[in-house]
C-alpha cells in the first residue's frame, strides 16, 4: 500500500501513525527522497485502508495494494453474479425488472406483472413502503402491498422487488421479497445497510442522487462486510443544476464502476429521466456502458398511477426497451435472461390439505 503523508509531521502524529501501522502488521518503509510517501508492506485486509486514512498523518491512500475492500475488483477477477428467482445480474447475464412505482391494488399488480414478465422482465418491481421527499405526499400502502405482492408473486411466479426504508421492516418485507431494495434516499442509511449484510437475500442497492462513487461503494460494503456478497448497484442518476431531466444518468459512472468492482452494476432510467419519452434512450446508454440490467417503471395507464406517472412508460414502450436491451446485450456477447415460457412450466404444487 502507497500511503501521503502531512508535510512535516511532529513526533507524536508519526509515532501514532507508525504504531497504527506496526498494529496492522504492516512493515514502514518510506520512499528515498520522499519522506512524505509511505510504503506500507504487510497483509492488506479490507478494513485497512480505512483505518489508515483515519490516522491524522495520512493525507491519502495512493494505492490501497492488497488492502482490497469487498467491494474491489482484484486485477482480473471475474464478476459476482447475482440470482433473483430467474433473473441473473453480471458474468454476461443482463436481467430485466419492471412494474409500477408502487404497488397497485391485487388485480391490477397482478395484470402488470404478467405483461412485463411476457414481454421479458424477470423480476418485478413494485413500493410498498415509498420514500417521498415529502411526508404529505402518498407513503405506499405498507404492509397492505406487501401482502398483494405476495400474492401477485406467486399467481404470476416471478420474482420480486421491494423497499425497506427501515430496519424494523426488514423481516416484514423479506418475508415476501426475492430482493430488497435500498432507495437513493436510503442509500447512507447505515443500520439499514447493516441489517441487510445480515440476510441471505440479494439487496438492489440505489445510488444516493448526491452520492460520489466512493461513497456508493463504501455503502455496498456495508452490507457485504455483514456476510450478504449479493449487492446489485444501481445508478439512478444524480442531481445536477439543470432541471430539463429529473436527475443526470452517470452513465461515465457505470463504465468506472464496472472497473473497480465485480459487483453488477444496473441502471434506472426512469428516474434518471422523470419522463417517459426519455426512458429508451437512457436505458440503451446504461446498457451500451456496461450496465448488467435494467430497472423500469411500467404501467399499462400511466395517468392513473399513485406516484412518478411521468416517468411510467407504456407496454409497448417496455417492449421496445426489452429489444433494444436483447440487442446492445449481444454487441459485446452478452445474453438477456428471459423468462422460461409458462406453457414449459410446471404447475405450482398446491400444499396438501390436513387430513381431518
Ligand atoms: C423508486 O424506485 O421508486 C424510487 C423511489 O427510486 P429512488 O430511490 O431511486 O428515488
Ligand atoms: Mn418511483
Amino acid at each position: 500500500m502507497l500511503l501521503r503523508l502531512r508535510r512535516n509531521l511532529a513526533e507524536d502524529e508519526r509515532a501514532t501513525f507508525l504504531a497504527l501501522a506496526a498494529e496492522l502488521g504492516y512493515a514502514v518503509r518510506f520512499v528515498e527522497g520522499e519522506p512524505e510517501l509511505a510504503r506500507l508492506e504487510g497483509p492488506g485486509r479490507p478494513e485497512h485502508r480505512s483505518r489508515l486514512e483515519d490516522c491524522h498523518a495520512v493525507v491519502g491512500v495512493l494505492d490501497g495494494g492488497q488492502a482490497h475492500e469487498l467491494h474491489q475488483r482484484a486485477p482480473g477477477a471475474p464478476d459476482r453474479v447475482v440470482r433473483v428467482g430467474e433473473g441473473a445480474f453480471g458474468g454476461g447475464s443482463v436481467s430485466l425488472i419492471a412494474g409500477p412505482c408502487a404497488v397497485e391494488d391485487a388485480e391490477r399488480t397482478l395484470q402488470i406483472a404478467r405483461e412485463v414478465r411476457a414481454r421479458g422482465a424477470t423480476v418485478l418491481r413494485g413500493g410498498a413502503f415509498k420514500p417521498r421527499s415529502s411526508p404529505y405526499s402518498f407513503q405506499g400502502s405498507g404492509r397492505a402491498g406487501l401482502e398483494v405482492l405476495a400474492r401477485v408473486r406467486r399467481e404470476a411466479r416471478i420474482a420480486v422487488v421491494t423497499e425497506a426504508l427501515d430496519p424494523r421492516e426488514v423481516e416484514a418485507v423479506g418475508e415476501v421479497a426475492d430482493m430488497f431494495q435500498v432507495g437513493s434516499r436510503n442509500m447512507a442509511n447505515q443500520p439499514l445497510l447493516r441489517e441487510l449484510g445480515l440476510q441471505r437475500k440479494p439487496v438492489l442497492l440505489k445510488r444516493g442522487f448526491a452520492a460520489t462513487l466512493r461513497e456508493f461503494l463504501l455503502a455496498a460494503e456495508f452490507v457485504l462486510a455483514g456476510g450478504n456478497e449479493d449487492v446489485v448497484l444501481c445508478e439512478r442518476g444524480i442531481r445536477s443544476f439543470d432541471p430539463s431531466t429529473r436527475n443526470v444518468l452517470d452513465v461515465g459512472g457505470v463504465a468506472w464502476l464496472k472497473l473497480h468492482t465485480h459487483l453488477p452494476v444496473i441502471v434506472d432510467p426512469s428516474h434518471a429521466a422523470g419522463h417517459a419519452d426519455l426512458v429508451r434512450a437512457l436505458a440503451r446508454a446504461g446498457l451500451a456502458a456496461g450496465a448488467d440490467g435494467l430497472i423500469c417503471e411500467v404501467h399499462p395507464s400511466p395517468s392513473e398511477v399513485h406516484s412518478d406517472g411521468e416517468q411510467a412508460i407504456g407496454l409497448e414502450d417496455f417492449s421496445a426497451v426489452a429489444a433494444d436491451a436483447r440487442a446492445l446485450a449481444a454487441l459485446d456477447g452478452r445474453t438477456v435472461v428471459q423468462p422460461a415460457r409458462e406453457d414449459a412450466r410446471e404447475p405450482e404444487r398446491v400444499p396438501a390439505r390436513p387430513v381431518g
